[in-house]
């Protein structure tokens, strides 16, 4: 029985190990200015440059999220650089009165949901920024 409990722990570490390679989280302030690229700024004031794909380069590039408290998902490629996982991971949320909140951008007069700033995708009004729990999406 002993033996058998060691094995099951040692798979578990290996498909871990396999499915998430260097992947990690890191908490802070969002400093989005206009012209330069976003930056965490953790707790202990360390800085971190961020960057992602198209669509979250574009919630990086939205000062309507300057000053929010995230946590994103990703790996450092460099000391002081990090990559956010695709977007479709969820890998950048916002922390909201200790819930988590995803990231996304809605019009109000189509109802239609988008998860990058930008002009509506039918009607054109430019979307209004819009915080949703988790919970809500699952
Ligand atoms: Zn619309």
């Amino acid at each position: 029985m002993r033996d058998c409990l060691c094995w099951l722990a040692l798979a578990a570490i290996s498909l871990h190990a396999a499915t998430a390679p260097k992947s990690e989280t890191v908490r802070g302030k969002l400093v989005v200015r206009s012209g330069e690229a976003a930056v965490l700024e953790t707790a202990e004031h360390q800085r971190i440059v961020l960057d992602g794909d198209a669509p979250t380069r574009k919630v990086l590039d939205d000062p309507r999220v300057n000053g929010f408290d995230v946590e994103a998902t990703g790996h450092f490629t460099a000391p002081g650089k990090f990559l956010i996982d695709p977007q479709h991971t969820r890998a950048l949320l916002v922390r909201d009165g200790g819930k988590l909140k995803m990231i996304t951008y809605w019009c109000d007069v189509c109802y239609i949901r988008a998860y990058a700033p930008g002009p509506c995708v039918c009607c054109q009004k430019d979307t209004d920024l819009d915080l949703r729990d988790l919970e809500d999406i699952r």
